[in-house]
């Protein structure tokens, strides 16, 4: 074998041993790349898995937690509380309806809604309770009907629709505060769904209940006019003419200053308006008498420059 025949087999070998490393290096690379992209699509993968917990996580309903800390606001904001006849049905029952009657109130609620309700009586002079529920008890925050609670305020506050429990109010102190064992929850829930099934029954029952009663005072009052004596008819019938008289003369008084204020308006703004005309007026002609000076100075200069030419 020659010595050029040596070295191209030298070369052969070398070139065979690059592409070989080359190969390798290519493999590898490759190999790299791969498990790179592995591992990017399992980071992504993770990445949706967390974001997709995450979402069901705030799906999932918010769990309740309450313990009433005895702050009595809401005991201090409420102006009325709603009664539902099971409360009543219940006061009459342990005794304490004569301690609640004297707060209680009617009220109709056109066209249909007739409530029953706990409100503070209009008192005159120095009220120890200023604002709120008059059963509440100011200087030692505690409900003087804390033995036999309306079911609105034991029910408080979680409410039910009938499908779903929800926060009647999300400012309540008690949200959140300390442990809700199992059977707090269930205690809760019962009574959140006995306020929802007595307030159904109270507002299908009371309207009727009011309908029945207005119609029997109007029949006792017809009867009563029926069996009045033709002289005491027309006395009755004075009184009331007189009465209807009084409320028609104080009505239109009250329309008569109203139309006075307003036409006393109306003449302000007439001689404000009036007294601008007469300024705009003059300020007018005096532009008018200005401009007419001006021109007449004008022509007069324009005459002289003229004659001069
Ligand atoms: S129910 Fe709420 S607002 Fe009312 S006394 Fe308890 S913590 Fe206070
Ligand atoms: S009845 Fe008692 S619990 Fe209900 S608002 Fe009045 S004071 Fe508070």
């Amino acid at each position: 074998m020659n010595s050029s025949n040596k070295e191209n087999i030298k070369k052969e070998e070398i070139e065979k041993t690059t592409d070989e490393e080359k190969t390798t290096d290519e493999e590898k690379t490759a190999d790299e790349e791969k498990s790179a992209d592995e591992e990017k699509t399992i980071d992504e993968e993770k990445t949706a898995d967390e974001e997709k917990s995450a979402d069901e996580e705030k799906k999932k309903p918010e769990r309740f937690v309450f313990n009433c800390t005895k702050c009595g606001e809401c005991c201090e904001k409420w102006t009325e509380i709603p009664i539902y006849l099971k409360d009543l049905e219940r006061w009459i029952n342990d005794g304490s309806l004569n301690y609640v009657l004297p707060f209680l109130q009617m009220r109709e609620e056109p066209p249909f809604n007739v409530k029953i309700v706990i409100q503070r009586p209009s008192i005159e002079g120095d009220d120890p309770n200023p604002s709120g529920c008059p059963l509440y008890d100011y200087e030692n925050k505690i409900c003087n009907l804390y033995s036999s609670l309306p079911i609105h305020c034991d029910a408080y506050p979680l409410g039910f629709n009938g499908e779903k429990f929800f926060l009647v109010d999300r400012e309540c102190p008690g949200i959140g505060k300390g442990t809700m064992t199992k059977e707090l929850l269930l205690q809760m829930r019962d009574k959140a769904k006995n306020h929802n099934n007595s307030q159904i029954l109270s507002s299908s029952i009371l309207p009727i209940l009011n309908s029945l009663i207005m119609a029997n005072m109007y029949k006792r009052s017809q009867e009563a006019m029926d069996a009045l004596s033709e002289e005491d008819r027309k006395k009755l019938e004075e009184m009331l003419s007189k009465e209807k008289e009084k409320e028609d003369s104080v009505s239109s008084e009250d329309s008569k200053k109203e139309d006075s204020v307003s036409s006393e308006d109306g003449k302000k703004e007439d001689s404000v308006s009036s007294e601008d005309g007469k300024k705009e007026d003059s300020v007018s002609s005096e532009d008018g008498k200005k401009e007419d000076s001006v021109s007449s100075e004008d022509g007069k200069k324009e005459d002289s420059t003229s004659s001069k030419e």
